[in-house]
């Protein structure tokens, strides 16, 4: 990656002192390890571009691991959307492996913990389990079952897998500590008989590792050496430690945590994001307004902006709530230097330019980007008819309405300096044309002995495209939707604003060329990008990805 390298955190530091210890033989293998039961968010880029980067600044890997151990919940249709949104953000991973491949050999391990009498079959209720666990304030009681014999325990373990029993009937926990400070210690359940269908391993298995036991010892199989994941797995990492040092050989893997990444105004986590797909709230994970991966590259996001925020934002052990203003202006930053401008009349009203002769058409030009020449320059036909956006144009302006008014001037940008000298209403009174007249003398140049102040753009009304433009803002209205754990209350903060759609909308001819996902700054309105599903050269559709300046009203 190109960007600057943020200062040292406390995960460089730990690399840098393994490569000074020689920890691994001076390896560094990281992982990204998604459960394929949604699609990726925002949050996931931070993991993801920690975990690469890590790999990357010191000369290692990274592996993309799908952590399939939940089959109920899990589909190809995520496996196949997680890694085109790796990839488009513009990272690749030395191997693709599933959590699911050691299936086998996590089995063999989990007997091996039987055999070491460090892990039982347990025939207590769930609800009893939870009972017997304590509190945090109570140390937890032995389950009647924790003194099974080892042989005993084999032989449950094995028709368990076999598909003896029903779900919920045993589960096999490990032999730890029922009275331990950190209840995760509480003897935890590490297989749960499932009869499942698998979207890889199908039929074969009736039983399913838990996350703590399959998590360490998949990063110790596969070599990881550093295994970076988020707070919420700190009270865990004794027990990722223990797993490993009873039953593989060193050096093993580390965990190290880092805070979440939340930003205001969305929802993140896939379990609400999936709610508001199914519940319809959005037209899919891939809405221009979701906080997935693939929703904000429909928006029109770039992934060198994706990757700069997460630089900006650094890595700590603190958790914050980043303000999506934030996020935004590091896609504005970026899309300052490389997109082309252009102009699209959004709202429009016609403009009659009465001293422009009818059959007259001038190819104007215009730079594609104000300073940098080399992008070259594309025509803009001006007629006699034009649109102007209506917001433009005021009957009765105050003071410090500098754009076009009766009998007042305005420079249309890159072409002339008109005066509005009549106004056309219907019988309803709506404005429906404004009349003009040019002054010749104005292209390029300031007009003379007088002073005009503003500058509004504009589409010639007889050369142009239709287009339809959606402009989107913010999900939720709210700062932190999830403030409460209720949905139907987050549900009542979303933003009913959040998308509008504009039909009539026109846009100059040079976009005809335009491609699906590229994307332009129509002057004075934003950034905007060409949908990549619903466009077609036939009928363009733009997606606004942000104003030109915060509008948000706080
Ligand atoms: P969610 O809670 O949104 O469902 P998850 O943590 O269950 O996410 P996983 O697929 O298990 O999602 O996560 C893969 C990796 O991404 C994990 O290592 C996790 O720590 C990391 N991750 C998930 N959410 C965030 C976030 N908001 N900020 C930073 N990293 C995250
Ligand atoms: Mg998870």
């Amino acid at each position: 990656m190109t960007e600057t390298a943020p200062p040292r955190h406390f995960i460089q530091r730990r690399i840098e002192e393994d490569l000074a210890r020689n920890t691994y033989q001076g390896k560094v293998l990281t992982r990204f390890p998604p459960e394929p039961n949604g699609y990726l968010h925002i949050g996931h880029v931070k993991a993801i571009c920690l975990s690469f980067s890590m790999a990357d600044q010191y000369n290692g890997q990274c592996i993309l691991r799908f952590d399939d151990t939940n089959p109920i919940k899990e589909e190809q249709e995520y496996v196949d959307a997680i890694q085109e949104d790796v990839h488009w953000l513009g990272f690749q991973w030395c191997q693709l492996t599933y959590t699911s491949d050691q299936f086998e050999r996590l089995y063999q391990l989990a007997i091996e913990l039987i055999k070491q009498g460090l892990a039982y079959v347990c025939s207590l209720s769930a609800d009893e389990i939870r009972h017997y666990r304590g509190t945090l304030e109570q140390p937890g009681t032995d389950s009647p079952f924790r003194n099974r014999t080892i042989d005993e325990n084999l032989d449950l373990f094995s028709r368990m897998q076999q598909g003896e029993f029903t779900e919920g009937q045993h589960v096999l926990r490990a032999k730890i500590d029922m009275t331990a400070g950190n209840i995760n210690l509480r003897d935890p359940v590490i297989y749960r008989i499932l009869h499942a269908h698998h979207h890889r391993t199908g039929d074969r298995w009736h039983i399913y590792p838990m996350y703590d036991f399959s998590h360490g010892l998949t990063d110790a199989l596969e070599g990881i050496t550093h295994s970076l994941c988020t707070l919420e797995f700190q009270d865990h990492r004794p027990l990722y430690d223990w797993f490993n040092q009873q039953l593989l050989p060193e050096p093993l893997p580390q965990q190290i945590e880092f805070s979440r990444l939340n930003i205001t105004h969305t929802v993140m986590s896939k379990r609400k994001l999936k709610l508001l797909v199914d519940e319809q709230h959005v037209a899919g994970w891939n809405d221009p307004r979701m906080p997935t991966i693939s929703g904000l590259r429909r928006r029109g996001f770039t992934a060198a902006a994706l990757r700069k925020f997460c630089n900006m934002i650094g890595i700590s052990k603190s958790d914050s709530i980043i303000d999506m203003s934030v996020l935004e202006e590091c896609v504005r930053t970026d899309l300052n230097e490389t997109a082309d401008r252009a102009m699209c009349v959004i709202d429009p009203i016609k403009v009659t330019i009465t001293n422009y002769p009818a059959d007259q058409t001038e190819q104007l030009t215009a730079p594609n980007h104000p300073q940098q020449t080399e992008r070259g320059q594309r025509e803009l036909p001006f007629t006699r008819e034009l649109y102007i956006e209506r917001n433009d144009f005021m009957e009765d302006p105050p003071s410090k309405f500098h754009r076009l008014k009766p009998g007042g001037e305005v420079k249309l940008r890159y072409a002339y300096v008109i005066k509005c000298i009549d106004v056309i209403k219907n019988q309803a009174g709506d404005i429906v044309e404004l009349r003009c007249e040019y002054d010749p003398d104005t292209l390029g140049k300031k007009p003379e002995g007088r002073k005009v102040k503003g500058i509004i753009h504009w589409v010639s009304a007889t050369q142009h495209h239709a287009a339809t433009v959606r402009t989107y803002d913010r999900l939720f209205q709210v700062e932190n939707p999830t403030a409460s754990d209720d949905w139907q209350a987050t549900l009542n903060d979303l933003n009913p604003k959040s998308l509008q759609v504009h039909h009539n909308c026109y846009v100059e001819p040079a976009l005809k060329q335009a491609q699906n996902e590229q994307r332009f700054q129509f002057e004075r309105l934003g950034y905007f990008v060409v949908d990549r599903y619903d466009s077609s050269a036939e009928h363009l559709i733009f997606n606004r990805i942000v104003a030109l300046r915060d509008t948000w009203q706080k």
